[in-house]
């Protein structure tokens, strides 16, 4: 990761405990909270064996470590060793993260992927209020999810398990817990009573999280209720698993025309929040975002698409489309594959819906570009940098480059051109001296590395554009 750790004698230290725990993402999420956040301390994986755990725990606290988290398999025996137990790790059954209690020489504990998934959905503008939900699965991660979903206050909960007694025995004991009947166990077959009929009553009526271990990578082509029909009934599909980016589950929903989401952000929120806990602190969403990004880019392969962005006539089409006749990428072009979509010209979306409208559209097709596009060089609309959004998802779309062009070029390459919505005003030039102003450290900021477009020929940027993308592929190695 390149972090330059100063440690001294005041570094404090947090960790994991688990076995095992050499795969684990969280050091990325911690240690990169504590270099933005400018904290003085370090978070370690520790590699612990049921048999050890007890010593573990009580080593930990005279050792002077702040805070733990714990993953399997731990997450229930801990429980036993903790001075006390916050209402949701006690309602769980599980505690994933410890926090020092000075007072009782021990640690709390705690369950963070519960309100870390809550955080997440949140984020995502998603409520669980007044829905009806279907879980799949009823392992240890459905009971933080059949938790969150009636405290949240779910109108009802379908809980869906190939073993059906386990999913009974979290409804019974969440009916229980909470003192109400909203929670139903059902066997995974039964998911056939959910899939619209004639009436389509059921169509798109349920919030569904998809809480089985299948699906995980390797297995990208598995998903536990392998039927396209079931999936006319989702509303919004959230599958817990993040590796692969897009599941098979989360594909079914989008093609039955369902909003779907993977679990990496839950990953993040129950971070974040156990870092709030050992900090005493409330990380901001724009830190928040930072971290989702370093996360996602240490999870998911680097993409092999090239993003050329710029400002509008930086040459952004004609270099695509020589990386494309001479490099074998496919070129595609964010504007038209907007208006290809919508029907509409990019000026007619301005004009009847407004700018704000179109930057969502451009968001749209990024997240809809990461997921389908592979060597592709995708020309980019000259805006589509401006949402921090759309720049951390341009990164995530491959190596992105950015054509810097000065004034001059510029100026003697659009003046006479009409198509363009932003030049439709008295005095053009002031335009676009105001604009580039505006949007020279935006591009910046959004691309990996920038290209001097001024007096150079198409050919020959095209080429020097592709010995970058070489020359990063080899720092990476
Ligand atoms: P778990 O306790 O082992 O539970 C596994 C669940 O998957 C059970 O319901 C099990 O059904 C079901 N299952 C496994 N193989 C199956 C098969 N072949 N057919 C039908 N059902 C099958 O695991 P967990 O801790 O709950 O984790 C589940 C998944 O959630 C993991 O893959 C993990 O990636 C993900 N997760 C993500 C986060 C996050 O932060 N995003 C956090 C926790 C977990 P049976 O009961 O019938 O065996």
């Amino acid at each position: 990761m390149g972090h330059n750790y100063n440690v001294d004698g005041k570094t404090g230290i947090c960790g994991l405990i688990g076995d095992p725990v050499e795969h684990t993402l969280s050091p990325v999420i911690h240690n990169s909270l504590n270099e933005l956040l400018e904290k003085n301390s370090v978070y370690v994986p520790f590699h612990v064996k049921n048999e050890g755990l007890e010593a573990a725990v009580k080593g930990a606290y005279e050792l002077n470590i702040t805070g733990m988290n714990v993953t399997v398999p731990h997450k229930n025996a801990v429980c036993q060793l903790v001075t006390e137990l916050d209402p949701a790790a006690e309602g769980i059954g599980a505690v994933n993260t410890l926090v020092r209690d000075e007072i009782k020489h021990g640690y709390r504990g705690f369950n963070t992927d519960m309100p870390g998934l809550l955080r997440a959905i949140t984020s995502d503008g998603i409520s669980v209020a007044g829905n009806t939900v279907i879980i799949i699965g009823a392992g240890g991660a459905s009971k933080a999810v059949a938790y969150m979903c009636m405290q949240e206050q779910a109108e009802a909960i379908y809980v869906l398990n190939r073993t059906p007694e386990k999913a009974q025995e979290i409804a019974g004991h969440m009916n229980a817990l909470f003192g109400e009947n909203r929670m139903h166990a059902l066997p995974l077959s039964a998911y056939r009573q959910f899939c619209p009929d004639e009436s389509e009553d059921n169509r798109q009526a349920y919030i569904v999280f998809q809480c089985t271990s299948i699906g995980l990578s390797p297995n990208n082509d598995l998903t536990a209720i392998d039927d396209p029909e079931f999936y006319r009934c989702v509303k919004i599909g959230i599958d817990l698993i993040y590796n692969p980016a897009n599941t098979r589950f989360m594909r079914y929903v989008k093609e039955a025309g369902g909003q779907a989401y993977n679990g990496l952000k839950m990953l993040l929120y129950q971070g974040i929040i156990a870092y709030e806990y050992w900090n005493d602190c409330k990380v901001s969403e724009e830190i928040a975002q930072e971290v989702y990004s370093r996360l996602y880019e240490s999870v998911y392969p680097p993409s092999d698409n090239l993003v050329l962005i710029g400002f509008m006539g930086s040459g952004k089409t004609t270099i695509g489309r020589i990386l494309e006749r001479e490099y074998g990428y496919t070129m595609l072009d964010t504007d038209a594959y907007i208006e290809q979509t919508a029907g509409k010209t990019i000026k007619e979306i301005f004009d009847h819906d407004g700018e704000d409208c179109f930057r969502k559209i451009e968001t749209e097709v990024l997240q809809k570009l990461i997921t389908d596009t592979h060597h592709a060089v995708i020309s980019t609309g000259g805006g589509m940098p401006l949402r921090p959004e759309n720049a951390r998802l341009l990164r995530q779309l491959g190596h992105v480059c950015y054509l810097r062009a000065d004034e001059k070029t510029i100026w003697n390459r659009v003046k006479h051109d009409t198509s363009r919505p932003l030049l439709l005003c008295e005095n053009p030039r002031e335009r676009i001296h105001s604009l580039m102003e505006e949007r020279d450290p935006l591009y910046q900021k959004a691309s990996h590395a920038q290209i001097i477009v001024d007096r150079k020929k198409p050919e020959k940027l095209a080429q020097e554009i592709k010995n970058q993308v070489l020359s990063c592929k080899e720092d990476k190695v």
